[in-house]
């Protein structure tokens, strides 16, 4: 006998699910689950991503066998293993996800032709597979997300006898020793959901810039979404939900943070559709007149230093050692850092974007790869923004209260590995150089038609200076 095979990737739920729906309607359902040792193996892999992804998985696997039949796991290349399965019909989500996951599936895809089984990938979220033209973009994402949330099937039909989750240690992987703030799971992630919507949220867009507070005025979805416990639709719908019962009760605020969340999960998919449609930019700059500008300049030192915490600037060391602990910081916070690696240490952003891929518990590689190029100045049509630590502090942390809790009281604490103005200046005229040569604006000109969100600029009249400046904020 042979079976409606459910691929679980990154969309590790049952509900609005739909592989899992369509499969249900056709036959016996196999949700399958692959532990691919080339994900293991990837250098922006840690273990702390398993930890989460196997808590994921238990959930799941306790859901799917209160439907009718459990989850089944396979260690192996993905290949191999639907080979040795009684594949009918093979049902996924698109994954737009870094270069080892899109050349699996494309390995995926041409086994299916060669062996004629019918294989259906369902979109996963806003991301457009194979877009044409980012002009209807955003209208198309709006219609997805209002689309209705599916319900689980009621029932599965038992397939074939579901597997014990292999551990880490059975796997091989090393000792994940850090203490992560966000276990994995439906469970979690349905909790972090309402207790955002209901309390955590009211000065979301007043509080989500400085580390102090952003921690609980934070949605902290994000791991959540990376690994499809929840769906970004689901996360839409329960927030408009929430803007549409607001009553003269609630805080005033509630609205303008509601908004401000919404935007972001647009930008999510606006992100990740810049990796479906360049996966190069995993590896390579935007804009290629970039290349060459940074690397002759590479200082291990400094990565090290920047990578331990030992800048000798406070802001940015204490964030290091608060992402190395927990997996998460906060999205300005994020963006300091690699400006810091980048205009003050001058570091090309590949390793960098390794090293933090590693640390994110959240790590999403559209999202990551195209934000790290806008922070590094190597997209071409970004504003660029050169962070200084020292005004960050003063902005985000005047009390010194998030500093004191990772540092404790700097006694003993090193100097700056380099001096603020001085880097930003250098940082300033070596990429302004690069900025102004004809063919860079050429290659910008292509980047924004390419990737360029299609934001109308504001009824109101805005200066012709100010228009372009808000066209490249993306
Ligand atoms: C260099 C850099 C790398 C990043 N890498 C990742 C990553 O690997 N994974 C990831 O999920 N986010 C990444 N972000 C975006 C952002 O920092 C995180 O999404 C956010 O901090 C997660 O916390 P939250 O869920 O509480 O966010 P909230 O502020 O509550 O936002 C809700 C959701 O919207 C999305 N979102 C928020 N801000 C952005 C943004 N600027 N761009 C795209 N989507 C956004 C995320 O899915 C987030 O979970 C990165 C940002 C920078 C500057």
């Amino acid at each position: 006998m042979s079976y409606q095979v459910v691929w679980f990737k990154r969309d590790l739920r049952i509900e609005d699910h739909r592989p899992l729906v369509e499969a249900a309607r056709r036959g016996r359902v196999l949700p399958l689950y692959i532990i691919e040792p080339e994900w293991l193996a990837s250098p922006d892999f840690d273990p702390s991503h398993f930890t989460f992804v196997r808590a994921s998985l238990l959930e799941l696997d306790e859901q799917l066998k209160r439907l009718g039949q459990g989850l089944v796991v396979r260690v192996g290349e993905a290949v191999e293993v639907l080979r040795q399965l009684p594949v009918a019909h093979l049902w996924a989500h698109e994954e737009s996800g870094n270069w080892v996951t899109y050349q699996r599936d494309r390995r995926v895809r041409k086994w299916a032709k060669e062996t004629n089984t019918p294989m259906t990938e369902y979109p996963a979220n806003g991301v457009v597979r194979r877009l044409k033209s980012r002009d209807a973009w955003s209208r198309n994402w709006g219609e997805r997300m209002a689309e209705p949330i599916l319900d689980p099937p009621s029932l599965l039909t038992p397939s074939i006898a579901p597997t014990q989750i292999p551990t880490a240690k059975e796997l091989g992987i090393s000792h994940d020793n850090r203490d992560l703030a966000q276990p994995g799971g439906i469970r979690e992630a349905f909790e972090t959901l309402d207790s955002f919507l209901s309390a955590r949220g009211v000065r979301y867009h007043m509080e989500m810039s400085s580390p102090v507070t952003a921690e609980s005025s934070c949605s902290r979805l994000s791991p959540y979404l990376a690994y499809g416990n929840l769906s970004t639709r689901h996360v839409v719908q329960a927030t408009r939900r929430r803007v549409a019962t607001l009553n003269k009760f609630d805080s005033p605020t509630w609205k303008r943070a509601l908004r401000a969340f919404d935007a972001r999960l647009h930008w999510r998919c606006h992100f990740m559709q810049k990796m479906e449609d360049d996966p190069r930019i995993e590896f390579e700059n935007l804009v290629r007149a970039y290349d060459g500008m940074r690397e002759p300049h590479w200082n291990e030192e400094w990565f090290e230093a920047w990578k331990a915490g030992r800048t000798g600037y406070p802001l940015i060391d204490a964030c290091m050692r608060m992402l190395n602990q927990t997996g998460w910081i906060n999205f300005r916070m994020r963006a300091m850092l690699v400006s810091f690696a980048s205009y003050h240490l001058w570091l090309h952003w590949p390793k960098p974007a390794l090293h933090l891929a590693r640390l994110f518990v959240d790590y999403e590689p559209g999202i990551h790869y195209s934000q790290f190029q806008m922070q590094s100045g190597t997209t071409g049509i970004n504003t660029l923004r050169m962070y200084s630590p020292i005004k960050q502090q003063a902005d985000q942390d005047p009390d010194g209260v998030f500093v004191k809790e990772w540092l404790g009281d700097l006694q003993g604490y090193p100097p700056p590995i380099v001096d603020h103005k001085e880097a930003i200046a250098l940082a300033r005229a070596r990429i302004g150089a690069v900025r102004k040569q004809t063919g860079t604006r050429e290659e910008a000109r292509t980047v924004l038609k390419k990737h360029g969100s299609r934001k109308k600029a504001p009824a109101k009249k805005v200066p012709a200076k100010k228009q372009s400046r808000q066209q490249m904020l993306f």
